[in-house]
């Protein structure tokens, strides 16, 4: 992961370049505000053309833009213009580069010899004929649950082209925060948590209000902790923390060392090189292949040209869900109306769902979209939160009130949150019950960045806010109360830890689309079925392209066991059925 914060040095022929002399030769670097954090660019130019870019310091996530990054610093030289479209996943960070770029143009020279390079170069025509790629299994999409099928299949001994429309792997699953839950007696025991596989079952069952398919959630539950093992036998490595997500009651959810999926996408990825799976970014899969009723193969395009894949055994679906589609998921739920923030990846459009469809899948759950009540207030992604703060602290109204017990499920908190002034909820808590150096360096460096808000008095905290003083002030008075006798005004039962040590901390959270519940329905097998619940031959899906494994409302912490647990059996299904 290091080199990639290296210089990376991209020379890239000069081709048919015009520009107007007047730069002044010479290597010019500047620094603008990434998504992460800043990013810093050297141009080397001489009289008329850029002859090179380099990306010198990045804090922005590799696998969501390393790659874009790299593509765009070429396309600079490559085309001679700074006027570019962003890559699409990775816009903010684009921007950034675009604008680096333009300001060291600005030191090298005046607006007149600037002017060539503000203009967008032509649009490139492609005519290209169809290609044929073959394989024995085809999967359709590098999330979590794709590359699990993927190097489930070649387990089995199958050749495997895995096809990704964006220019980078990963989709939500790199987004994410990772928690895989499973039960795990040796990390619960010593922390007095009772946990049984069939209480894994029943909360998961019970959360999704029974509507899920009960045998995709006992294969979920009985199956996530072999996931977990099969996982570290490809080099994922968990922390020793044991942590309760996000609407779960017990914990068992379980963080990969870096406390987000790219670690487990980094993982999948080097498993599919070490079996000689393949990869192509930046192919869009359009429909699939059917003949005599059995799926074999994937129709798809690379920049206008069209790509024929073949399968000889089988196809996985693993697109994800459609929270990124307005269209669509106003379709479903006409409440997620087009100004909700929203946490996915661009990639979210719903593609294998409409694709199944068309081959007559049958769609279960679709009406029931998850919204993650702590998204982040600006751009919906889920970074930014005061850590574990909905276990730790309390969320309050802009009238300083509390209003539902933070331990409820998703839905609840959500909607819950809607409800207020504003539509968001500042989440409060103190920083004593953080324990790692790691948090508490997380937590100062939101503060700096003016994200969260710090204070030394609750009174404090209530004026930079705008909160009602006294209102802020009782209600954590009214929490702490409730804490020491073990009885909650609202019901809320993880009671850990009393807010009354200074300095305290605050920032406002805002339900975010995140999830779709529904999707393609799936048998224990992971094959696709018809309304009539027969098996589609040939094709399998899994993730969240799939509906049924969670029901009405996810507990957090199952999606990874469901990319993993299914992703494996679609693999292993579409390899060897
Ligand atoms: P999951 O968690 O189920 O694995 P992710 O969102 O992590 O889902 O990954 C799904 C991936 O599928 C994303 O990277 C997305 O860009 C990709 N994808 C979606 N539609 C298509 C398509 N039509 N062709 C190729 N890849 C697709």
């Amino acid at each position: 992961m290091r080199r990639w914060f290296l210089p990376l040095l991209l020379l890239a022929l000069l081709t048919g370049c015009s520009a107007s002399a007047g730069l002044q030769p010479g290597r010019y670097t500047a620094v603008a505000a990434g998504y992460n954090g800043e990013l810093e660019v050297a141009l080397t130019v001489d009289q008329g053309a850029i002859l090179s870019v380099e990306i010198l310091r990045s804090s922005e996530t590799p696998q969501v833009a390393g790659q874009a990054l790299t593509d765009l610093a070429a396309r600079i030289v490559e085309t001679q213009s700074i006027a570019l479209d962003g890559v699409s996943g990775a816009t903010t960070t684009s921007a950034s580069l675009l604008a680096a770029a333009e300001d060291c143009l600005r030191q090298a020279g005046d607006e007149a010899s600037l002017a060539p390079f503000r203009q967008a170069p032509p649009p490139h025509e492609t005519v290209a004929p169809v290609q044929t790629l073959s394989a024995q299994v085809i999967v359709v999409g590098s999330g979590g649950a794709g590359l699990s099928a993927a190097v489930s299949a070649a387990e089995e001994g199958a050749s495997v082209i895995v096809i990704e429309k964006m220019p980078n792997i990963g989709g939500n699953t790199v987004r994410s925060i990772g928690m895989y839950n499973c039960v795990d007696p040796a990390l619960q025991g010593p922390l007095g948590i009772e946990d049984s596989e069939e209480e894994f079952f029943r909360e998961t069952w019970e959360g999704g209000h029974r509507e899920a398919k009960e045998d995709l959630v006992r294969v979920l539950t009985s199956q996530a902790d072999e996931g977990k093992v099969w996982l570290e036998s490809l080099g994922v490595t968990f922390d020793t923390v044991i942590d309760n997500c996000l609407g779960g009651k017990l914990a068992r959810g379980h963080y990969a060392r870096s406390h987000t999926g790219t670690d487990y996408i980094q993982a999948l990825q080097g498993a599919c090189t070490d079996r000689g799976v393949v990869i192509l970014t930046q192919v869009t899969a359009r429909s699939l292949l059917v003949e005599n009723g059995r799926v074999v193969g994937v129709r798809a395009d690379r920049d206008g040209q069209e790509l024929l894949l073949t399968a000889e055994r089988g196809v996985v679906l693993a697109t994800g869900g459609f929270g990124y589609n307005v269209e669509m998921r106003l379709t479903y739920n006409e409440s997620l109306t087009a100004d909700m923030l929203c946490s996915n990846s661009p990639g979210a459009t719903g593609d294998g769902i409409l694709m199944a469809q068309e081959v007559g899948a049958n769609l279960v759950n679709m009406q029931y979209i998850e919204t993650y009540p702590m998204g982040d207030v600006y751009d919906g992604g889920l970074r930014n939160s005061i850590p574990n703060s909905i276990n730790f602290g309390i969320l309050v109204s802009q009238e300083g009130r509390r209003f539902v017990a933070e331990d409820s499920g998703r839905d609840q908190l959500s909607a819950s949150m809607r409800a207020q002034t504003g539509g968001f909820a500042y989440s409060v808590t103190d920083g004593d019950y953080l324990l790692t150096k790691q948090d508490k360096d997380y937590l100062e460096g939101l503060v700096s960045m003016g994200t969260v808000v710090k204070a030394e008095s609750l009174s404090d905290l209530a004026q930079k806010l705008k909160l009602p003083p006294d209102a802020l002030a009782q209600t954590v008075a009214d929490y702490n109360r409730g804490l020491a006798a073990g009885q909650d005004a609202f019901g809320r039962t993880t009671l850990y830890n009393a807010i009354d040590t200074p300095p305290y901390y605050a920032n406002p959270r805002k339900p975010t689309v995140h999830y779709t519940l529904g999707g393609v329905e799936i048998d224990a097998e992971a094959r696709v079925l018809t309304p009539a619940g027969l098996p589609i031959p040939g094709l399998f899906a899994a993730g969240e392209v799939t509906g049924g494994v969670h029901g009405a409302n996810r507990l957090g912490g199952n999606s990874f066991p469901d990319i993993i647990v299914f992703g494996r059996i679609a693999g292993r299904g579409a390899a060897t059925k």
